[in-house]
């Protein structure tokens, strides 16, 4: 073999090699967490989901699940540290209806269920995918008296994704 012909072989061997080291490597898997705010009005009473019954416990088990694929949807969207107005988002498919599914929180069902989002009224906004820093009120039945000016602000949900628990690893 002449000299040209050994280059292409090692050309070829080299990309070879890099091609099976490229797929053998685990691929860092994209986990998303974002976060917005919401207000619940049912019957002009503004609902406070900070219980810890509503919480959200295990963080790090999300981070497990994503990587396998095994997440369900209480993974998915959910409330975190105490704080019932801000929804930690796991899923870029997670909607309002999924959270307040994973709530259990039942509202009245023969009773209008209205949404606002950026101080307007949004059709179907429950079943909507949640995208980051949305800030949205829902009224379920009489919108007497509900100040629908005062949305979860912006800066609040910055604060509590500051201070949002990620696991290290
Ligand atoms: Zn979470
Ligand atoms: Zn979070």
């Amino acid at each position: 073999m002449n000299t040209k012909q050994n280059l292409i072989l090692v050309f070829i061997g080299v990309a070879v090699i890099s091609l099976i080291v490229y797929f053998s490597i685990p691929k860092q898997v994209e986990i998303p967490h974002y976060h917005a705010g919401f207000l619940v009005y049912i019957d002009g009473q503004k609902q406070d989901y900070s219980d810890t019954q509503y919480m959200y416990l295990d963080s790090c088990t999300v981070l497990d699940k994503q990587k396998n694929h095994t997440m369900e949807t209480p993974d998915k969207v959910h409330l975190h540290n105490d704080v019932g107005d801000v929804a930690h988002v796991h899923d870029d498919t997670s909607t309002w209806a999924m959270l307040f599914k994973n709530l259990e929180v039942n509202f009245p069902p023969n009773e209008p269920l209205v949404g606002y989002k950026n101080g307007e009224k949004v059709d179907n906004l429950i079943n909507t995918p949640i995208k980051p820093y949305d800030s949205v009120i829902f009224i379920i039945g009489s919108e007497d008296g509900i100040d629908k000016t005062q949305y979860v602000t912006k800066a609040h949900i910055q604060d509590v994704e500051g201070k949002s628990s990620v696991c290290n690893r």
